[in-house]
């Protein structure tokens, strides 16, 4: 089951503190206590993911991972899906790369902090085949990278930044606040260090410039309007020697002219004559890997909907494969040769009623009301 994002669950900011989350955590377990929705089946799934991402929010380190990796035990995705990953405990080699960047229990004092880069996100269109079938894109999408003239300095060649004089290259300033004194960003050089005395011409001091990018994505079979795909070191550079954000590729399937489509069910209709259905017939109809054959009993009712098994879409995991439903239509020719009059007439002469349950049902219907 894919995991929703912890934050959506409790209906909290990405920048909510421990407090407000636990307000919010507190709230919603009280919205949905079994005491109080009578064992509803639906409040008590809903409680279970309310208290998972609870779990990870009310816990700070496994926040920060959170923030930082879209999962709570620090799995690297690479390029997977949301939703595999899961938030089952555990040792990662990632865990020690994370220690490594952020020191346990929080981060190291003096050096700037590590960031991530920004995540990036995109929208991919694709035909309702494409993500039946699984396909490969090529994505065309700009970022910002370091400038390569300064290095990423921002510092004109030849010159290079200075320590800030406020903050004598900290980024934080001592702010007296009645008997304590408080760590602030330093606001000369917004928390950097460093100030940039001749700016770059490239880049204008920014560091970075915009450059645009071209990558192959796979789209996994099973995709649908609203699936999200994570790239992961994508998106854009970090800072301090953090990584680099990732990139999230929204899906979009088409509407499909024929198809309609339901989770991993795809469905269809198709117009059978009057002979077929009474007769039974085997009819050609199209899927969404080419054409199949479809069984039409003897008997078939205009409207019936036909199952052919295995024909819809994967689903995401793989483990399920959907159904094509095929609702078959009577079609009443609209023209007819005077020897099928001949036959229709002699079929209607010979017609018996008890072979037309539906009709004696109705004729029963209206002696009874009327
Ligand atoms: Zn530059
Ligand atoms: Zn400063």
């Amino acid at each position: 089951m894919p995991q929703r994002d912890p934050y959506e669950v409790l209906g909290v900011s990405r920048e909510a503190s421990q407090e407000e989350i636990r307000k919010a955590y507190l709230k919603l377990a009280h919205k949905y206590h079994p005491d109080k929705t009578g064992g509803d089946k639906q409040a008590e799934e809903k409680l279970k993911e309310i208290n998972a991402a609870y779990d990870i929010l009310k816990n700070p380190e496994k926040r920060a991972k959170y923030d930082r990796f879209g999962t709570a035990d620090g799995q690297p995705f690479t390029g997977g899906f949301e939703g595999f990953g899961g938030f089952g405990g555990g040792e990662s080699p990632f865990d020690d790369f994370f220690d490594m960047l952020f020191g346990k229990g929080g981060r190291r004092g003096g050096a700037p902090r590590p960031q991530q880069g920004n995540d990036l996100e995109l929208r991919l269109n694709v035909s309702l085949k494409e993500a039946a079938a699984g396909v490969k894109k090529t994505v065309r999408f700009s970022r910002m990278e370091n400038c390569d003239e300064c290095r990423g300095t921002g510092a004109a060649a030849g010159s290079r930044p200075e320590a800030c004089s406020q903050c004598q290259g900290t980024g934080q300033v001592r702010v007296a606040h009645g008997f304590f004194s408080v760590s602030r960003t330093c606001p000369r050089c917004g928390g950097a260090g460093s100030v940039i005395g001749k700016p770059c011409r490239r880049c204008s001091g920014k560091a970075r410039v915009k450059v645009s990018r071209e990558i192959s994505v796979d789209v996994p079979a099973g995709v649908d309007t609203g699936s999200r795909l994570r790239i992961q070191g994508e998106g854009e550079p970090g800072l301090n020697g953090g990584p680099r954000g990732d990139l999230y590729i929204y899906m979009e399937v088409a509407p499909h002219p024929v198809f309609r489509r339901e989770g991993a069910n795809i469905y269809c209709e198709a117009p059978i004559t009057i002979t077929q259905a009474a007769l039974g017939a085997a009819i050609r109809v199209p899927t969404l890997e080419g054409e199949a054959e479809l069984r039409i009993p003897a008997g078939t009712q205009s409207g019936t909907n036909l199952r052919l098994r295995g024909h819809g879409l994967p689903d995401l995991r793989g483990y399920q494969h959907g159904d094509q439903i095929v609702r078959v239509v009577i079609e009443t020719p609209s023209k007819i040769s005077r020897r099928q009059r001949e036959l229709l007439e002699e079929l209607e002469a010979l017609s018996n009623p008890k072979n037309y349950p539906q009709q004696a049902a109705f004729n029963e219907k209206t002696r009874q009301y009327s």
